[in-house]
């Protein structure tokens, strides 16, 4: 796995656009932005783990998911861990929140950021958590909302890619399974137009087609993007294959495709060029066969390890935007 390239780091940009008081869409960073949050990922990877508990020490980090997880939400808390906040919040916030109440989450949000420096909250409507957020006294990482964005996984995807490849632009990306409902690809096509020459290709199940205006959108951005014809065609020229499942929970019964993804497993493995990669943001159901796991083309747990790091530069990122390059004081 190669990491960043010198001549990569030595090119990147100074951030000149503030960064965004709250991560609510990928569409909000800059490409300056984004790859500063890959430096300081770099950066935090390799830092003794004694130095960086001490970096934001005694910070509270606010974690509020109204949907369940296992990746996002563990390593934004193991992220604050490792950077030395506190961590307060609900793993069901539908339940064991005052939503359960009828308390709106603006008012939630209002409420709980008196008591932490920044909050990360996962929400099952699409559209809620940006209105929302302007009600926060600190900034609002979204952990992901409904079938709308997840930002930060498009940051960790793309983190990836740049550490597998060296580079991002000029990279063609097929992408597989729900695109529809499925709120990472909506937030990696969004990053995806920071860079330059990206292609992408998709492979969806009928009525599971990336949406429409999403379409227009990053093509209007400059992307690239059209529909496989076949199988054959996402997979042979692909530089990267990210693989996505059905969001079973969000098809109401009667809008069940009549066929899933397409599985990625050995044969498929066999038409992929050997400098691929496959990327899925998990969990996978049925879309990857485990027999591929151990194929050098499988990055998608490299991608999990990935996540830590982002998510510890973008807290870190926000409570710098907050307290300064001095830390707390
Ligand atoms: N874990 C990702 C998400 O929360 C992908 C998925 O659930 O399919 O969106």
């Amino acid at each position: 796995m190669s990491g960043l390239s010198t001549e990569w780091a030595a090119s990147t940009p100074v951030t000149t656009a503030p960064f965004p008081r709250h991560l609510v869409s990928a569409d909000r960073l800059t490409r300056a932005h984004v790859e500063t949050l890959f430096e300081q990922a770099e950066a935090l990877r390799h830092a003794p783990r004694a130095e960086t508990a001490q970096r934001w020490r005694g910070a509270v980090m606010g974690s509020l998911f109204y949907e369940p997880s296992t990746r996002t939400r563990m390593s934004f808390e193991a992220a604050a861990l490792r950077l030395g906040l506190h961590v307060v919040g609900a793993e069901n916030a539908r339940e064991h929140s005052s939503a359960k109440k009828g308390e709106r989450l603006s008012d939630t949000l209002r409420v709980v950021s008196s008591y932490v420096d920044l909050l990360v909250v996962r929400h099952h409507e699409d559209d809620a958590l940006e209105a929302a957020a302007a009600c926060s006294r600190v900034p609002v990482v979204s952990a992901g909302t409904g079938s709308g964005e997840h930002p930060t996984q498009a940051l960790l995807d793309v983190y990836t890619l740049q550490r597998e490849f060296g580079h991002v632009d000029g990279l063609r990306v097929s992408l597989f399974g729900d695109l529809r409902y499925g709120r990472t690809v909506h937030s990696l096509v969004r990053l995806l137009t920071k860079f330059r020459g990206v292609e992408v290709c998709m492979l969806a199940p009928a009525g599971l087609e990336l949406p429409e205006t999403l379409v227009r959108e990053v093509r209007a951005a400059g992307i690239t993007l059209w529909a496989a014809d076949s199988l054959t065609e996402a997979l042979a020229d692909a530089d990267v294959v990210y693989q996505t499942r059905v969001q079973a929970e969000r098809l109401p019964a009667d809008q069940r495709p009549t066929a899933g993804p397409v599985r990625i497993g050995p044969a498929e493995l066999a038409q992929l060029p050997a400098h691929a990669r496959i990327l899925h943001p998990l969990p996978r159901v049925d879309e990857l066969d485990p027999a591929i796991d151990t194929d050098p083309r499988a990055a998608y747990f490299r991608q999990v390890e990935n996540g830590l790091f982002l998510r510890m530069a973008v807290l870190d990122r926000m409570l710098t935007e907050t307290f300064g390059e001095g830390g707390m004081v």
